[in-house]
């Protein structure tokens, strides 16, 4: 795009309470009259804020102090952000600032009430608001601004386009890591351990990412046959349109990446699979594959060849990723001193470039909205995906609009930016992540019965749950705890209901203890709630199919209909319905009954730009951008069907923390 066209796109205003709430800051009132008596001008005053949904602060103030504070927190989680309102109001009170630690478990909620707090207090103080938290707005007539990329993108982005000029400061590293998540905190460290300075740019006020399993392919456990095998399948399930390069690295490097963060994070076998932060290896699904490997519908035959596996899971529950890249990254602070520097709440907003295109640094937005300039030889984008970026989902993903996200802020920062600076979005269909393990165990046989929400069988069980998102897109929606802000109001799709006996594990997954079935139980009681996630466990049971109707939030009669003629199929032992394999038909006659409410949302779009094996962003032609990397979900094109494939479990994760590594290295070695 020329600098004329986009200079006449780039008419952002920061006048006017329109752009201050496009921004995500809305305010009541600017005061700027004086206040000779005393600190403030008495009065009350709000301002919002992002959270997880919106979080309004109301501060009421007299001359001196604040004197009451409300919060609506009504679109946080019920179980952490709300949860977390009276602790907020109290430490603010206490504070009588907006300088307080906040509460641990919910974070977003609490940096969201300090940013509008802060912007209460300047407002009563009869100050401007810092004309730097309020982000220029881009003028938005639907055209593209950029290849790619609109203007609403780019509004509900954290980018800035406008040049920035005034700076707080400005800092020289060698390489700068945009995103402390699963690639961004490996990415870092493994460049600082090399030598390099690192600067890493955080959105959030603590290093976020999600998940458990990640996995590496042991190269000395495998035969060449076999990971050819792997290579072709992993690239069969891809439709064949994936990079095979980054395949390849991912074989090649992957065990390194892994036992990388299994040292750092202080998870070995010498510390007997645990840490200090008291995140452990608490489940291990490593394999080797060999013979005929089977994923839920699906088969590879490896023959006499092998894949050799390392599938570690990291938590437990509500640990997750998170808190193992969170340790990782503390540590390294420690270790590294002022040659690893953490910028917490301060997003990338944009990159800078010399005259030839080649990055050279880049520009992070702190709370206070100061603008902090980085020059660096290397930008490492590790920002996740646009799960949150309504309009660039529409557009490159249009399948998940209307699933609710079990993420927040990843509103295509990264991918803006590599766009803006010569590189391309994956020109294919972008992959994506759907399950819900979280409301109810998991179980690998399908011998269960699965309803949509009007309670009427609409597929085979067998299908594995990564697709059966595909064939909830033309059943009903439901409305449900954790839905998204804008789907309050119609509700959301993503939601179905399995169903089984009390007998269910003599005739599937053998015996699963008592104590790990009542985890999930919703209605038992809060000490049984370990390793789960208890504000999205969703499972039932009652002594007859009509209660568990009723407490799943089902029609009664048509399930119960539904219900008799399945139990009257598995009779006859065959599914004339939606033809499910006999072996897996039996009719369920021992109360209770069980019911799981599956909630299934998008965990990650797993596609993002266009990079090469050493995660450089390339253009669309293949030429590298230098000094400009993309990893974990932002570089592609790893996978490239519309769903990420299952077959290999902790991809997604093996992947992100493969490139963070390999990223790193390379930034690192080249400064
Ligand atoms: C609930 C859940 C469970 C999952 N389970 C698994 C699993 O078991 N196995 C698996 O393989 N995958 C799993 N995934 C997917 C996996 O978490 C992601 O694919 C992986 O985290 C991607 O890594 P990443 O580094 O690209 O992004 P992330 O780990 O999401 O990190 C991106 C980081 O960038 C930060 N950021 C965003 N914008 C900016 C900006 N402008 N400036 C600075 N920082 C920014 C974000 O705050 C975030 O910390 C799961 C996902 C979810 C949501």
């Amino acid at each position: 795009m020329s600098e004329l066209s986009r200079r006449d796109f780039l008419k952002g205003s920061l006048a006017g309470a329109a752009s201050l709430a496009m921004a995500g800051i809305g305010l009541s009132a600017v005061n700027t009259a004086a206040h000779a008596d005393g600190i403030y001008t008495p009065g009350t005053y709000s301002a919002t804020a992002d959270g997880m949904g919106t979080v309004t602060v109301t501060a009421t103030f007299d001359a001196n102090s604040i004197t009451e504070i409300l919060l609506d927190v009504s679109g946080e989680t019920p179980s952490i952000g709300q949860a977390a309102k009276d602790e907020l109001i109290s430490q603010v009170m206490a504070a009588q600032s907006a300088e307080i630690d906040g509460v641990s478990s919910a974070t977003i909620t609490s940096t969201a009430v300090k940013t509008a707090l802060k912007n209460c207090i300047a407002q009563a103080k009869g100050e401007a608001v810092n004309s730097g938290s309020v982000k220029p707005l881009v003028q938005s007539d639907g055209a593209f601004i950029l290849k790619d990329i609109t203007a609403d993108d780019v509004n509900a982005s954290a980018v800035e386009l406008e040049p920035i000029t005034n700076f707080a400061k400005e800092i020289d590293v060698d390489v700068v890591v945009a995103g402390a998540g699963a690639s961004g905190v490996i990415a870092a460290v493994r460049a600082a351990e090399l030598g390099a300075t690192v600067a890493v740019l955080q959105k959030e006020a603590v290093a976020v990412s999600q998940g458990n399993c990640s996995s590496a392919i042991i190269k000395s456990g495998s035969t060449p046959g076999g990971l050819k095998k792997w290579l072709t399948f992993a690239t069969a399930v891809n439709c064949w349109r994936n990079n095979r390069k980054l395949l390849e690295a991912y074989i090649d490097r992957s065990e390194e990446a892994l036992r990388f963060v299994c040292e750092k994070s202080g998870i070995t076998e010498e510390t007997e699979w645990k840490n200090k932060y008291g995140v452990t290896k608490y489940q291990d699904t490593s394999a080797v594959y060999t013979g005929v490997w089977h994923d839920g519908t699906q088969s590879y035959d490896f023959g006499d060849e092998k894949v050799e596996v390392f599938a570690p899971w990291f938590g437990p529950k509500p640990g997750n990723y998170g808190s193992l890249v969170s340790g990782i990254l503390k540590d390294a602070q420690e270790e590294y001193g002022d040659k690893l520097q953490v910028f917490f709440s301060t997003p990338i907003v944009q990159l800078v470039k010399d005259a030839d295109g080649t990055i050279i640094g880049c520009v992070g937005k702190d709370i206070d909205g100061n603008y902090i300039k980085f020059n660096a030889k290397s930008v490492i984008l590790a920002t996740g995906a646009y799960e949150n970026n309504a309009t660039m989902v529409r557009r490159f993903c249009p399948d998940i609009e209307k699933f609710d996200k079990k993420v927040v802020h990843r509103t295509g920062d990264g991918n803006i930016l590599a766009i803006e600076a010569g590189g391309c979005m994956e020109p294919v269909a972008h992959s994506r992540v759907m399950h819900d393990f979280d409301a109810g165990l998991m179980w690998d046989e399908p011998p269960y019965l699965i309803v949509n929400m009007n309670g009427e069988r609409f597929i085979d069980e067998e299908v594995d749950m990564a697709y059966i998102s595909n064939a909830l897109r033309w059943q009903p929606g439901f409305k449900g705890e954790n839905m998204d802000p804008e789907h309050q109001e119609t509700g959301s799709i993503g939601w179905y209901c399995q169903i089984y006996d009390n007998d269910y594990m003599s005739y599937a997954n053998g015996p699963v203890p008592d104590f790990v079935m009542a985890r999930y139980l919703k209605e038992g009681p809060a000490e049984d709630h370990v390793s789960v996630f208890p504000e999205l466990i969703d499972t039932f049971k009652a002594d007859t199919i009509e209660e568990l109707a009723e407490k799943l939030g089902l029609p009664v009669e048509k399930t119960v209909e539904t219900f008799n003629r399945y139990n009257e199929l598995c009779e006859k032992g065959e599914d004339e319905d939606f033809g499910k394999p006999a072996k897996y038909l039996h009719a369920f006659k021992t109360a209770p009954f069980w019911g799981i409410r599956r909630h299934i949302r998008c965990s990650s779009i797993t596609a993002g730009v266009l990079s090469d094996e050493y995660g450089r962003v390339t253009t669309e032609d293949g030429e590298v951008i230098k000094g400009l990397y993309a990893v974990g979900n932002l570089g592609g094109q790893f996978y490239g069907a519309p769903d990420y494939p299952f077959f290999h479990p902790g991809l997604s994760l093996g992947h992100a923390v493969t490139f963070g590594y390999i990223a790193g290295e390379h930034a690192a070695q080249n400064r």
